[in-house]
Formats: C-alpha cells, sequence, structure tokens
C-alpha cells in the first residue's frame, strides 16, 4: 500500500492539472462510486411525473411527509440553480445574508399575520413556553432588521436576499418537491424611498427572473398574477415554467406581450345580439330542472341567454352573485373585489332557504331582499332579455330585462377568462397555457415597514416608511417544474444548464480491454477540459447501462462499444433529441465541449 501522505500528496498534483482554477467542486465521478440508487417501478405514493422521475432516478429520498433528502445528483442540481439566482441577484446589486428560519411569534403579531396565517404556520414552542414559528416568508425578520440598521435616506435602496429552507404546514403533501412541508426559496427584500425607487426596484427584478429561468434552460413567461393573500399595493407577477401538468391556467397573447394568470385575467365583456321576442316577464315552470344545463336544454335556449344567481358567504356577509350561465365566475376576483374575505365560499343550502324561500338552483335576482346586497358581472346589464331563477321552487323567469328588472348594487369584472377572447393591449386571439409557478415578484408598499415602524429621515428631515417589495424563487419547485416540463417515457431530460452532470461515458463492456482503456482516457480527457462528466465503469449490462443514462437524464451519451472502435469510433448521443452520430476518438471530447459551451452561454 502506498503511504498515505503520498496519496494525498498526489492527489492534489492531480486536482490542479485537471481542472481549470476558476472551476470549484466534483466534476468527475466513476458510478460505481456514486450513491445513485435507481429504481424501474413507479413509487407507489408518487403521482406527479417529476416526483416519479426524481425518486425513480436516485435524487431525493423521502424522509418523512413532505421531507426530502437530496442524494448527490439531486443536490448537484439544486447548487445549479443556486448558483445561477445568485450570479443574478448580484448582479443587480443584491447582497446576500442569512435569517434564522425559526421566528418569534411577537414579529408576526406585531405584523398582524400571526392570527391570519392559519393552519399553514408550523408553531412552536421553546422550553419558556415561548412562541415561535418556522418561517415560511421573512418579512417580518427583515423588516425588523431594517427598523434597527437603517436611519437615513442615505443608506436607501437595499436588495437584500437569503437562499433557505422554507416551512409549510401542508395539510397533505403528496407532489414530491412540488409542494412539499420544507422547501429551498430564495427570497430577496427590496427597500426604496419611494415608490419610484421601488418601481425601479421592480424592474431590476423582474429583469433578473427572467435571466434565471432562461438561464436554467428552461420554458418560462412571467404573467400578470392576483396579490392573494399577501397583501400589497402594486402590481405583481409571477414566472410560470410552462408545461401540460401545471397547475396554473396562464392566458396569452401569441401577438404582444400580453400574459396574466387566469385568475387575474381581465375580460373585456362581449354583447350577445339574441332576436329576442317581445314580451313581457314571463314565470315558467321549471320541473326538477337545477343546473344550467338542465334549464338550457329544459327551455330550449343557449346558455348565453341565462343568468346563474350565486348566493355568496364572505366571512359573515351574504350577497348574490350574478353571471351569465355560460361563463364561470373567478372568485379570485370577486373576492378581490368586495374587499377581501378571509373565507369565501358559496352559501349553505340552508341559507338560500332562509333568505330567498327556495333551493339553490330557483334563485334569482328579481325582487330580492333590500338588504341582500347583488354584485353583477359585466356582461349582466349588457343582456337584452335573460332567463332567471324566480326565487320559487321549480319555477324560472323568462325574458327578463336585467338593466331594468334586476336591481344591482355593484356592476364589476368577475368572470373567468376564455381561450380565443381577444387581447386587451391588441386584440389578437388569446391562448391557453399550463404553468408552474416557480418565481414570483411582488410591490409590497408599506404594509410592513409601516405595521413594524421600518422608518428613515428623507432628505428634509421627514420621517418615511421605507417602500418594499418583495420578490421569492421557489428553488427546489423549480428542479420539479424542470422534469414537468423536461421528460420523456424514458426519464428526466435535463436542460444541459442544470443537469447534475453534463455527460456520461458508457464503456458497453468491461471485458474488452481497449474498450476499457479509451473509456478511462476519454474520462480524463473530458476532466482536463472542463467537461462534468461520469464514467459508468460498473460491471453491469449494456442495457442496464443505458436504461440508467437515460433514467437519470444526462444530457450527453458517449457510448463505448468494440464494433466501432475498430474504426476508431465512438457514438455520441444527444438525450434531448437521441440523435445518435459516430464521432472519433480524437475528437469527440472537442464536440462535446462545443455542444456544451452552446447550451449553457447566456
Ligand atoms: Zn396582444
Amino acid at each position: 500500500m502506498m503511504p498515505l501522505r503520498m496519496s494525498i500528496h498526489e492527489i492534489n498534483i492531480g486536482a490542479i492539472h485537471e481542472f481549470p482554477v476558476q472551476r470549484k467542486g466534483m466534476f468527475h465521478m466513476r458510478v460505481s462510486q456514486l450513491l445513485n440508487p435507481t429504481l424501474r417501478e413507479v413509487p407507489a405514493e408518487a403521482e406527479v411525473i417529476s416526483h416519479q422521475l426524481m425518486v425513480r432516478a436516485g435524487l431525493i429520498r423521502k424522509s418523512a411527509s413532505g421531507l426530502y433528502t437530496y442524494l448527490p445528483l439531486g443536490l448537484r442540481v439544486l447548487r445549479k440553480i443556486e448558483t445561477i439566482v445568485r450570479e443574478e441577484m448580484d448582479a443587480k446589486g443584491g447582497q446576500e445574508l442569512l435569517m434564522p428560519i425559526m421566528q418569534p411569534a411577537e414579529l408576526w403579531k406585531e405584523s398582524g399575520r400571526w392570527d391570519v396565517y392559519g393552519d399553514e404556520l408550523f408553531r412552536l414552542k421553546d422550553r419558556h413556553n415561548r412562541e415561535f414559528c418556522l418561517g415560511p416568508t421573512h418579512e417580518e425578520i427583515i423588516t425588523d432588521l431594517i427598523r434597527g440598521e437603517v436611519r437615513s435616506y442615505k443608506q436607501l435602496p437595499l436588495l437584500l436576499y437569503q437562499i433557505q429552507n422554507k416551512y409549510r404546514d401542508e395539510r397533505r403533501p403528496r407532489f414530491g418537491l412540488m409542494r412539499g412541508r420544507e422547501f429551498i426559496m430564495k427570497d430577496l427584500y427590496s427597500f426604496d424611498r419611494d415608490e419610484a425607487g421601488l418601481a425601479e426596484s421592480y424592474q431590476k427584478m423582474y429583469d433578473a427572473y427572467c435571466r434565471i429561468f432562461a438561464r436554467c434552460g428552461l420554458a418560462y413567461r412571467p404573467v400578470e398574477a392576483d396579490a392573494g393573500a399577501i397583501g400589497g399595493t402594486g402590481g405583481t407577477h409571477e414566472f410560470m415554467v410552462l408545461a401540460d401538468s401545471g397547475e396554473n391556467a396562464v392566458v396569452y397573447c401569441p401577438e404582444c406581450s400580453y400574459a396574466a394568470n387566469v385568475e387575474k385575467a381581465e375580460c373585456r365583456p362581449q354583447v350577445i345580439e339574441v332576436a329576442s321576442p317581445e314580451g313581457q316577464r314571463k314565470l315558467v315552470f321549471t320541473p326538477n330542472v337545477r343546473t344550467i344545463d338542465e334549464l338550457s336544454g329544459f327551455l330550449a335556449v343557449p346558455k348565453t341567454s341565462l343568468v346563474k344567481s350565486l348566493l355568496y358567504q364572505g366571512d359573515e356577509k351574504l350577497f348574490l352573485v350574478l353571471i351569465r350561465g355560460d361563463r364561470e365566475l373567478n372568485e379570485i376576483k370577486l373576492n378581490n373585489a368586495l374587499g377581501g374575505f378571509v373565507s369565501l365560499e358559496l352559501a349553505s343550502p340552508e341559507d338560500v332557504k332562509k333568505i330567498l324561500g327556495c333551493e339553490p338552483g330557483s334563485v334569482g335576482p328579481v325582487e330580492v331582499p333590500n338588504e341582500l346586497m347583488v354584485v353583477a358581472d359585466e356582461e349582466v346589464p349588457l343582456m337584452k332579455k335573460a332567463v332567471c331563477g324566480a326565487n320559487k321552487a321549480n319555477h324560472h323567469f323568462v325574458d327578463a330585462v336585467p338593466s331594468i328588472e334586476f336591481r344591482i348594487d355593484q356592476v364589476l369584472d368577475l368572470r373567468m377568462m376564455e381561450q380565443g377572447e381577444a387581447c386587451l393591449k391588441c386584440g389578437a386571439p388569446l391562448k391557453e397555457a399550463r404553468g408552474i409557478e416557480v418565481g414570483q415578484v411582488f410591490k409590497l408598499g408599506t404594509k410592513y415597514s409601516k405595521a413594524l415602524g421600518a422608518t428613515f429621515l428623507d432628505p428634509d428631515g421627514e420621517e418615511k416608511a421605507c417602500v418594499m417589495g418583495c420578490y421569492g424563487v421557489g428553488v427546489s419547485r423549480s428542479i420539479a417544474a424542470a422534469i414537468e416540463q423536461n421528460h420523456d417515457d424514458y426519464g428526466i431530460i435535463w436542460p444541459m444548464p442544470i443537469a447534475p452532470y453534463q455527460c456520461i461515458i458508457v464503456p458497453v463492456s468491461t471485458k474488452d480491454s481497449l474498450v476499457v482503456e479509451t473509456a478511462d482516457k476519454l474520462y480524463l480527457e473530458f476532466q482536463r477540459l472542463g467537461v462534468e462528466v461520469v464514467l459508468d465503469d460498473r460491471d453491469e449490462r449494456a442495457g442496464v447501462k443505458f436504461k440508467d443514462a437515460d433514467l437519470v437524464g444526462y444530457p450527453l451519451r458517449v457510448t463505448i462499444g468494440s464494433k466501432t472502435l475498430a474504426n476508431g469510433q465512438v457514438e455520441l448521443r444527444e438525450r434531448k433529441t437521441g440523435e445518435t452520430h459516430l464521432v472519433t476518438v480524437e475528437e469527440v471530447a472537442g464536440q462535446v465541449k462545443t455542444i456544451i459551451e452552446k447550451e449553457i452561454s447566456f
């Protein structure tokens, strides 16, 4: 055995020799040494493809429900995304810091969120019975920091960020990294003197996010989104990785830059001309008709001539919502328009009976009690004649005139945007896609700085609240989203910039010494060129090695077999296209290097 000191010495020399100085970390690995347990079977509890493939490809293992260990290859992908995020944050003047995961309840009580955040907040107590939570986000902590450290406008603006674990107590975590109880996020908070400064910070982050997802090699779209629960004054955009399995519906314009979450997408009311017969409102008997479809069928009228009337309960308040029969109500728009209820749901049949005297299927907007507020989608008053419920069991009105006979207190945009509608900016027909949210940029305004007293003195000596923004990237979620977007029946197809390794060398035989020697030689040559490479040196059948390589998703595979080697050639295969071509042993490293450089240049 060689003396230990000598072998360490040799490894050091080798390392300096083999890697370009600017690159750190492990850039090559033998598969025989790699902790990469792959599975042929789909794990029973994994419902979404990214979860299935991450487990099967040996990237993660479950530790407990919604909690995962990143195995070496999974962690490499995570680190690569983190590096891209960090570089783009730093390029915009972001400063990295690290805040505690565990946060005192007092700060959350100051901001008012302790009581409204609900069951998703992981709460705990220390031995002195003091309350804490595991941070799902860090507005309170960072605003507390700034109120202590910032005195003057001269210290602003500030862009502060961290990359850290976040926690959310999901009721039933089941989508792997897509929706875990512990996840990794980059969160940046901007502090500015005024709205103009915030607009600038916001734009910087918006631009940085575009670069991040493009650099990760992902097809994405920034979309106008709903402000949701964080609460804020200004705009917000979500960054969606496009994938058919995405949980969010997005409408986008193929002609201009307009794109929005359907939850948010503003609609233009559509007028439908109907050849409506002259005639007064009539009460008609509609036995056993409960749904819009049944009503449309029973009366033989199109759904566009019907009005849906829905009794809603927002917190303690009841109100009637009207929308055209063919449209879908957008509850998020409804809630935003009415000021934001903590809970918003359809009223119970018992309440409907109590207030309007009938079953939900017969509710209508004619002669409703005065104390009941009525809100209508913009299209309802534009209908010349309508069919609606009569607030009498098994009865509806036909030929009602909404603009005259309905008491409508507020007219609002309440409906869900539909595919094919005209773009509000340019008029082109909108298209629909599905997306996975991986980032959000958000103008917070002074909500937290006022609540916690993060103020500064402006040049006139006046005390003002910092104007804030917050900007998140779901780092671990981006891994899952990348897989949802890039996979086939055989496994993952990593975009080159975030692949765990860029290339795998597969000697098809471990018996043929020329094959083995060539594989070793290329393995070293790839390392010298700075290619991140693994060598599948296992004594396994070629089919097993190919299956694993496809499953893990290495972008490039170099296959070395006796037959082609007799002509001095090896096979180079691209995972993405499945294309293979023969390349000479001398040229393959150069070609691999060229492909990699092309795919990660930005
Ligand atoms: Zn457009």
